[in-house]
């Protein structure tokens, strides 16, 4: 074996990924096809749970200090949701995919993995021990697993014929990143009586400090073939019709079309080798969900991988990926549809459409509705399927981020291993053959509000409450040593 594990793309995905099976002491190769780091802006934003996710390895505070990062104003639908509507600690951020990726790229720089690029992937072979990648220059790795984390046109899932389900692309709209003059428009979207809309999101500053932002686009006669190129005139013509004159485009650094196309993988493994990010699922870009859910695929992925090449994991402990992620994908993937519907994409003011999100703008306001579409928006709302590990209301959620008086939740998080919290000191000899996977701690002040939890090394509650702790170790964390 040349690894353990092979990563295929160097994205957020691949990159998250690929922290995560250091942070597992798991040997790993990352590999990208391009020369270097694209520089073009993509996703805008992180969600709080991709936030809590990242305080668990200890990387929030450092990303945040990449540069200004402010708490950005959430939305559905574009209707826009209070900031603090979710009543998170780590409420939703705007920092742009690209400082993500920069700032990943130097963290694994830091611990000694450096992506090799220009190694494009073009074939693929698993047997019972292993898979072997082939790179268009002629040479091959070997590793116990291969992450195809290679993006929306996956070469690994075409070469594994996977089963990529859903609905094509039925229009295009404009994604552009731009510098902007006149008035300011207030609003993030604005839609004309005429179906001719935009849509407008911070993406920082130039190197002179000047604001960008992502422009979207859409309306009557703007789907054009995704291949067509954008022109200056048509943002410019875009942006009178939606704003009038008082906007002005100043400078267009980057523009595409992007399709509404939803599809996502039938099966997230295949025997040694599996699918994550946009390799997994594809649909339209609203609210940094693509990046953010591949993210998550990541931090579900790695401590899993870890375990089997440690030799501890269940024999179903690799086929909860997919279980887990498979619906917490679909989730997203029903959300976006559902927006782009009640956003009129298509520009049709179709009247069925206008009536129902105006009944939907209505019932948006509600409190208990707005709770429920902020923790959607924060990645919170995610529940996984934990059967045979308990019935307590927190199971499969992700653990809260309690103080527990010398140490918060989180933090203990950053080890890697799961969290045992006993506060009442009941499960020391239980929890012993364990050690080294699961750290058991007492030290939980009275006032800390918790019972005793089991917490996986991705942050999420595997056990909670009376019994069930031994079966539940052995569910998770594999036969006792
Ligand atoms: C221009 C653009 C704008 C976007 N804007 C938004 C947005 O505003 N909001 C939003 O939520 N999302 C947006 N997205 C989507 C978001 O960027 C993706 O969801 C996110 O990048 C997914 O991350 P990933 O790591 O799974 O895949 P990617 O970021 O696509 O990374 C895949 C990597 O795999 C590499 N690769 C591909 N094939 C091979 C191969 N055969 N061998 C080796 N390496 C390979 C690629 O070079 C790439 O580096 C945008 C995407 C694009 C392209």
């Amino acid at each position: 074996m040349d690894t353990d594990v092979l990563v295929v793309g160097a994205g957020p995905t691949g990159m998250t990924l690929a922290n995560e099976l250091l942070t597992a002491g798991v040997s790993t190769l990352l590999v990208d096809r391009m020369a270097r780091r694209s520089g073009l802006s993509k996703a805008g934003g992180v969600q709080s749970r991709t936030l809590e996710a990242l305080d668990q390895r200890g990387l929030l505070e450092p990303l945040l200090a990449t540069g200004d990062h402010p708490v950005a104003a959430g939305h559905f639908a574009g209707i826009p949701l209070p900031l603090d509507s979710d009543g998170h600690r780590l409420p939703w951020r705007s920092v742009p995919q690209v400082v993500i990726e920069g700032f990943f790229e130097r963290h694994l720089a830091e611990h000694g993995l450096h992506a090799r690029r220009d190694h494009e992937l073009t074939g693929l072979a698993q047997d019972e021990d292993g898979v072997t990648a082939a790179f268009a220059d002629g040479s091959a790795l070997r590793a116990r697993h291969l992450v195809a984390a290679d993006g929306a046109h996956s070469t690994v899932r075409s070469l594994l014929r996977a089963a990529f389900p859903g609905q094509p692309g039925t229009l295009t709209i404009i994604a552009a990143d731009v510098r902007l003059g006149g008035t300011d428009p207030a609003a993030s979207h604005t839609w004309n009586e005429d179906g001719h809309w935009a849509a407008l999101f911070p993406l920082g500053t130039d190197a002179q400090g000047r604001p960008l932002r992502r422009l979207v686009l859409g309306g009557p006669g703007r789907s054009l073939p995704r291949e067509t190129p954008v022109t200056e005139d048509e943002i410019r013509d875009g942006l009178t019709t939606v704003f009038g004159t008082g906007v002005r485009l100043l400078e267009l650094r980057y523009a595409r079309r992007i399709t509404n196309a939803s599809r996502q993988v039938e099966r997230y493994r295949h025997g040694r080798v599996f699918l994550a990010g946009d390799a997994a699922h594809v649909h339209l870009p609203l609210g940094a969900q693509g990046m953010n859910t591949g993210m998550q695929d990541a931090f579900n992925l790695g401590w899993k991988l870890g375990a089997a090449v440690h030799g501890w994991a269940p024999e179903h402990l690799l086929d909860t990926y997919h279980a887990e992620r498979h619906p917490a994908g679909a989730a997203v993937l029903r959300n976006v549809r559902a927006q782009s519907l009640l956003m009129d994409w298509a520009g049709t003011r179709d009247p069925d459409v206008l009536a129902t999100r105006e009944v939907f703008t209505a019932m948006a306001q509600l409190p208990d509705v707005r709770r429920h579409l902020a923790d959607l928006m924060s990645g919170t709302a995610v529940r996984y399927p934990m059967p045979g590990t308990g019935a307590h209301p927190l199971v499969g959620r992700p653990a809260p981020d309690l103080d527990l008086g010398t140490a918060r939740v989180h933090e203990l998080l950053r080890s890697g291993r799961g969290v045992l919290l006993d506060p009442a000191d009941a499960f020391a000899k239980l929890a012993a053959p364990w050690t080294g996977r699961v750290d058991r701690t007492d030290r939980v002040a009275p006032g800390a509000g918790t019972g005793p939890m089991l917490i996986r090394p991705d942050g999420y509650v595997c056990w909670a409450g009376g019994d069930g702790l031994e079966a539940a170790l052995g569910h998770w964390f594999g036969e006792p040593s």
